[in-house]
């Protein structure tokens, strides 16, 4: 009963962490939330994969409806299913960089953060993709040793605007109804198609496959048109 307590406490603090430290103040470099503009674009996101074969699910859904994405992958799951790199990029997304072990990056050395940075992006090129690499951290979470990199490196922190809480599974009508209140012009939208927090694969993310098919067509039906990160941030009036 206490452990169960603890346990949901946790969840809650780390789940309420993603509305509030994507705010957090930093004290090097640029993190982007949204972009500046009145033209009715969004960026669609999806984070923590690959995630076979959801991630390939999403892709089909892209797909019917035309629609290019951006995946901040997880490089231990690259590695377990590289061949999604491919599948991915030759369907004309963009790939961007989630670390490679998924833990939160605040309080670690630079060494750890350019480790878990760096290991990525070689393994991403290394599969033949030849875009600009774009960083999310692990959980959104930066505070001051991470910007101070990228900075370095010359790189915005990706992070996003509109939370799906997708991966609390709350039904993939709840999914649609968080992002459809939040969404505004230039909105980066948080989706997840895999699960960064576990060391294997094949965490079910049907609901937000689901929900991924009814927000394109809710949006488009607004009047919106989807880009990628890249395109995003080409749009930018600030
Ligand atoms: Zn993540």
């Amino acid at each position: 009963m206490g452990l169960n307590f603890l346990i949901s406490g946790f969840l809650i603090l780390i789940s309420f962490g993603y509305l509030i430290i994507p705010n957090s103040p930093q004290f090097y470099g640029k993190s982007i939330r949204r972009i500046n503009t009145k033209e009715k674009i969004v960026a669609l996101t999806f984070d923590d994969g690959p995630n076979p074969p959801y991630t390939e699910q999403i892709l089909d859904i892209l797909k019917q409806h035309n629609v290019k994405a951006t995946f901040f992958m997880v490089g231990k799951h690259i590695e377990k299913c590289p061949y999604m790199v491919k599948k991915v990029y030759q369907e004309g997304h963009e790939i961007g960089n989630h670390s490679w072990s998924h833990k939160v990056l605040i309080c670690r050395s630079s060494k750890y953060i350019r480790k878990e940075i760096e290991q990525t992006d070689k393994l991403i090129y290394q599969l033949g993709y030849k875009g600009k690499i774009y960083f999310r951290a692990p959980k959104g979470l930066k505070f001051v040793n991470l910007p101070r990199i990228l900075n370095s490196q010359n790189r915005h922190h990706i992070l996003f605007d509109v939370i799906s809480w997708d991966w609390c599974c709350p039904g993939a009508n709840k999914i649609v109804r968080c992002v459809l209140k939040k969404v505004k012009s230039g909105s980066i939208i948080l989706l997840h198609d895999g699960n960064g927090d576990v060391n294997f694969i094949g965490t079910d993310r049907s609901q937000t496959v689901i929900a991924t098919d009814i927000i394109i067509q809710k949006l488009k039906a607004r009047g919106y048109g989807f880009v990628t990160i890249s395109e995003l941030i080409q749009n930018n009036a600030n």
